[in-house]
């Protein structure tokens, strides 16, 4: 069999602000045959995620910093292609955290079997995967939806944000999003079918809208995006919300930290809860999340959207996207 070279996506330079091309390099690398116990696995599908914007620092977090010069790790889904393993047979599809690159070799520990039959491989790394489970644990451990409560939800046609809006409605909320084009906007009220939800780029106040949105205040607000989106959230927070801190995407190109809302006091007189929290922390509810997923999906109260970017030499330029909403629902790299 001729030599299998995978060509993979390095970290050049630690971008500065938002990420350019130039901070990426494609390599070509040999890579050699299974041994016993091994097997050799095909990357079908890459996933980009803002978090990884952040590790491309070299600071302290809860994650070490990426290298330079190292192949981006990552969540990908690929399909078993030799096998010297008793555990895994070709065909298998895997979840595997090798990253950008096109193939790799595992004695199979740390990944993950998935099982096509429940949904296509590629929601893996979606709506049945990470971002799936980090709206599930999000909302529900700490949002704690209650019937009729208004949850208003940003970045809400993203991947995270589009099941958060869901899940909301399943637990018979009013829900609202924001999200950065009329096409999001339109996807979120006729297709998803939320209860309200605005384009916040053509608006003048966010305070003034989300008091319109909301005319009943917001009892849950699931912060994806910072900055001052949650300025407006706080000053239509009801007595007792809670606040989800899943993100703040409009904050991780800034090379200094930005001044926070100016009225965090806020937060006494109203009594609330914000709190963050970390999706592997919660690998314990996978399960519960899985098969609630599933029956939800039967049921049809279910359903995701993805932006399939062709070909791993543009992986970079989907990671990149993410920070100018090219996305509907999760962005992925078709390899
Ligand atoms: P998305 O699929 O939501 O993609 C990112 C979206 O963010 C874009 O499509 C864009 O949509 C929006 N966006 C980008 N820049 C800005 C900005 N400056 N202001 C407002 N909106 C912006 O990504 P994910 O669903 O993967 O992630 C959503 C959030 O959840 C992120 O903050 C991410 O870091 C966080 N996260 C946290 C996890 C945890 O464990 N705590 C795990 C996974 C994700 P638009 O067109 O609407 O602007």
């Amino acid at each position: 069999m001729k030599e299998i070279i995978s060509r993979e996506i390095q970290l050049k330079n630690r971008p500065a602000g938002i990420p350019s091309a130039s901070d990426f390099e494609i390599e070509k690398v040999p890579v050699r045959k299974p041994k016993d116990g091994e097997i050799l696995v095909q990357n079908e599908y890459i996933s980009v995620d803002p978090y990884m914007r952040g590790r491309m620092y070299d600071r302290e977090s809860y994650t070490p910093a990426f290298q330079i010069g190292e192949t981006i790790p990552g969540g990908s889904i690929g399909k078993v292609i030799q096998s010297n393993s008793d555990q895994y047979v070709v065909g298998d599809y895997v979840l595997n955290f090798s990253g950008w690159r096109e193939y790799f070799l595992s004695t199979g520990v740390g990944l993950r079997k998935v099982d096509p039959s429940i949904a296509p491989v590629q929601a893996f790394l979606g709506a049945f995967g990470m971002p799936g489970l980090t709206a599930y644990v999000g909302l529900l451990n700490i949002g704690k939806p209650k019937e009729n409560e208004t949850v208003y939800v940003s970045a809400a046609s993203g991947a995270v944000g589009s099941i958060v809006c869901q899940i909301a409605k399943i637990k018979g909320c009013r829900v609202i999003g924001s999200a950065g084009s009329d096409q999001k906007v339109d996807w979120l009220l006729n297709t998803i079918g939320i209860d309200g939800a605005f384009n916040y780029k053509k608006v003048d106040n966010l305070t003034t809208e989300l008091h319109q949105q909301c005319p009943d205040g917001i009892d849950i607000y699931f912060e994806n995006v910072g900055g001052e989106h949650l300025e407006a959230v706080l000053a239509n927070m009801n007595p007792f919300g809670r606040i989800p801190v899943c993100g703040m995407i409009s904050q991780y190109n800034n090379a200094k930290p930005q001044p926070g809302p100016k009225n965090l006091t806020n937060i006494i007189g109203k009594r609330l809860l914000l709190q963050g929290f970390i999706v592997s922390d919660h690998n314990d509810q996978r399960a519960q999340f899985q098969s609630d997923m599933a029956k939800w999906l039967r049921e049809d109260k279910l359903q995701w959207e993805e932006t399939i970017i062709e070909g791993i030499e543009n992986t970079p330029e989907a990671f990149i996207g993410l920070f100018s909403g090219e996305n509907i629902g999760k962005m992925l790299v078709r390899v």
